[in-house]
């Protein structure tokens, strides 16, 4: 994977959690906080962090703020200073400007000054929490659109030990297995004649409700 540069604006739980995953996949990442305990608790897991407040132009330009590949603007409960901050990337020429919202009309303001991807994480979360409950066969999750996804299912008993062409799952599903998670292997576009044990995982792609209704067909 190519090295990005990222910077991460505002370093509370949501900020750090972001910066801190990126720095341990080998990206590059500039953490910034106006509070100066926040920037000095960040050093250990981002590659610099500096004390700047956002809002000020000045400020963003001395950190070269535009070189950045993505910036994420993760300014919690103050909405002021996240909409203004996103405004001011793009002024500045911030390709890619990803910023967290804290409800509806916070997004859509977000979406005005130009944000490139505006993040719910309370939204988000709680559905994911809800999809869980639902499916409980259902392991991982990614949404793709409203409608549809991709998703990690435990197949059901008396599917075990048949092969993908005798289940026929895409006629009889509509929902196509890209993937078997075997023994934490993963065997991706698996022929037809893949025979399907007890234990493995299907990652599946299709519309939500074709997935819920077979991790729903019951053991
Ligand atoms: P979370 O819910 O993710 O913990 P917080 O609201 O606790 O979010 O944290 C947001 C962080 O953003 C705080 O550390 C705060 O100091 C920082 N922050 C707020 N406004 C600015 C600003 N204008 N410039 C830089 N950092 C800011």
């Amino acid at each position: 994977m190519a090295i990005k540069q990222y910077a991460v604006i505002g370093l509370g739980r949501f900020g750090t959690s972001v910066a801190r995953r990126l720095y341990e996949a080998g990206q590059e990442v500039l953490g910034i906080d106006a509070n100066e305990e926040k920037v000095e608790d960040a050093e250990l897991f981002v590659t610099h962090a500096v004390v700047a407040d956002a809002t000020e132009t000045k400020a963003l330009r001395a950190i070269g703020i535009s070189n950045f590949d993505c910036v994420i603007v993760a300014i919690g409960n103050d909405m002021q200073s996240s909409i203004l901050t996103v405004s001011l990337l793009k002024e500045l020429g911030v390709k890619k400007v990803i910023a967290k919202a804290l409800g509806k009309r916070h997004g859509q303001v977000l979406e005005k000054v130009g944000a490139d991807w505006i993040i719910y994480p309370e939204r988000d979360m709680g559905e994911r929490v809800a999809n869980q409950l639902l499916s409980p066969n259902m392991l991982n999750y990614i949404e793709l659109s409203k409608e549809h996804s991709i998703e990690e299912i435990m197949i059901p008993l008396k599917m075990a030990e048949k092969s993908l062409r005798d289940l026929d799952i895409r006629a009889q599903y509509n929902v196509s297995v890209i993937a078997i998670v075997r023994e934490g292997d993963i065997i991706i576009s698996p022929s037809p004649d893949r025979i399907i044990h007890k234990e493995d995982l299907l990652v599946m792609i299709g519309k939500k409700e074709d997935i819920a209704k077979f991790a729903n067909i019951g053991q």
